[in-house]
């Protein structure tokens, strides 16, 4: 039987780009969803400290390991806001929409050869909730903020991040294509390297 795995996020756009990056691995790869896991506040300061957080409360809960995801989009012009926030960036209520809306006022008054940002993100394996070495990867991808969203797949703020390599955004990828290139498949191919390494 496939060792089983709880994949603690409840971002639809995340569950989705993991379990199809984790479809090659020996193990039956589960949204927390599945098990009701509760939300659990973010209350770190780093995507490490949150990664952490989710994967040791879903693994509480489930009795199972888990892999969490935390990640986020840094602007070079707003000091790397809005970082851990990203989710929350337009307050409590926060949608995708009302994010891109809020970051593409703030970088309004930004010209163009001024406009970095980076995808960070940080993916932790615990063995279980109590386990002392959580395998912790992280993965970056660099690209600039548009001055107005285009495409229709992907998540968060995908419409407005400018892959400039490919000459489209982030949301006008496939999501194989995506997955080659972002932060969270950089993230997963060093978590999928050293889970074969460590877990066999
Ligand atoms: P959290 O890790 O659940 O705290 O939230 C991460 C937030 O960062 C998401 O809700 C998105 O707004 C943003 N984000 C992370 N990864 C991506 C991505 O691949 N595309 C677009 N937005 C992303």
């Amino acid at each position: 039987m496939r060792k089983k795995v709880v994949l603690a996020t409840g971002n639809k756009g995340k569950v989705k780009e993991l379990a199809r990056m984790l479809s090659c691995l020996d193990f039956e790869v589960l949204p927390q969803s599945e098990f009701d896991v509760t939300e659990v506040a973010e209350t770190g300061t780093t995507f490490v400290e949150n990664a952490i957080i989710k994967a040791r409360h879903a693994a509480k809960q489930t009795g199972l390991p888990a892999i969490a995801d935390d990640s986020g989009l840094a602007v070079h012009a707003l000091g790397g806001e809005p970082g851990v926030y990203s989710a929350r960036y337009s307050g409590d209520q926060a949608t995708d929409q009302s994010n891109i809306t809020k970051l593409l006022d703030a970088m309004a008054s930004i010209p163009i050869e001024k406009r970095q940002a980076k995808f960070l993100c940080v993916l932790v394996f615990m063995r279980h909730a109590d386990d002392p070495r959580p395998i912790i990867c992280q993965g970056e991808w660099c690209g600039e903020i548009a001055t107005e969203q285009q495409g229709e797949n992907g998540f968060g703020y995908d419409p407005v991040f400018w892959v400039k390599e490919q000459n489209c955004s982030s949301a006008q990828l496939s999501p194989e294509h995506k997955n080659t290139l972002s932060h969270r498949g950089k993230a997963l191919k060093l978590l999928l390297t050293q889970l074969q390494n460590q877990i066999g």
